[in-house]
């Protein structure tokens, strides 16, 4: 069986600085695989080349066995891959309701829309209660649900989150990383990009540790998570 998405000897710069620095990982599909590491790493790098926004230096990526490298950003959402940024940028005046259908703009079955729309209120309750609200009165951890339910909208067959957690309050944390394996078991793929190693190695199939550009560690998320390295350097451990 091939991967879903197939990363190989990926280099990405900015300028002469080299961000990633060959990495190569793959990711099933039905699979959550996370990339965890310290700041800078080249984590959000790596997922803003996966999104087409950036050109890598050389490397291939392969998203259901076709070279992904030459395609634009827009084209590359109707092939089937949804990006949460970090920092998740969210339309601040629209609606909650508006900024969900915004994520479904490549489609045109409405029934389906509506249904997905519906989905993300059962998913997270909050954002059904206050959808005619502007999306900027939302915080920080009901922004982040926006942001991952506007990305649901298109339907993706992989699903990258930037770092869902930062800035979250726990019992905020906890509900973001209960909704991962909520979609994980409606057999959606996501490839997880995480600064807080523990939620995301608990629930990781596979995980890889990044550092300054580098994967330096794989396996999987459970055999990491017990891993004397990781906990040390990760998970704040003596
Ligand atoms: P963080 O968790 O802090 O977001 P990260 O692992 O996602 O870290 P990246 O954001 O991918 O790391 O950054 C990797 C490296 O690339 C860092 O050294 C960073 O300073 C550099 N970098 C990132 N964006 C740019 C940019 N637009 N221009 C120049 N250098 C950049």
């Amino acid at each position: 069986m091939t991967a879903l998405l197939e990363v190989e000897d990926l280099r990405v710069a900015y300028g002469k600085i080299e961000a990633v620095k060959g990495i190569s990982f793959t990711v099933d599909a039905g699979q959550v695989v996370t990339l965890i590491g310290t700041n800078g790493a080249g984590k959000t790098t790596t997922l803003r080349t996966l999104s087409g926004l950036l050109k890598p230096l050389s490397g291939r990526i392969l998203f259901e066995g076709k070279p992904l490298t030459s395609i634009p950003a827009h084209k590359i959402v109707s092939l089937g891959i949804a990006h949460s940024p970090e920092g998740r940028h969210i339309f601040p005046r629209l609606t909650i309701t508006e900024n969900l259908l915004l994520g479904a703009y490549l489609r045109n079955d409405k029934a389906g829309i509506e249904k997905d729309v519906q989905r993300a209120y059962d998913l997270f309750p909050i954002l059904g209660e206050r959808r005619k609200q502007a999306a900027g009165t939302l915080s920080g951890g009901e922004q982040q649900m926006l942001a991952m339910g506007r990305a649901l909208m298109s339907q993706p067959k992989l699903l990258m989150l930037d770092e869902p957690s930062m800035g979250l309050s726990p019992i905020m944390m906890q509900k973001i990383m209960e909704t991962i394996v909520e979609l994980k078991a409606a057999g959606t793929t996501i490839l997880l990009v995480e600064q807080n190693a523990q939620a995301a190695l608990s629930l990781a199939d596979q995980g890889h540790v990044m550092e300054v550009g580098k994967i330096v560690l794989s396996g999987a998320g459970s055999d990491l998570l017990h891993d004397e390295s990781v906990r040390k350097a990760y998970l704040g451990e003596d």
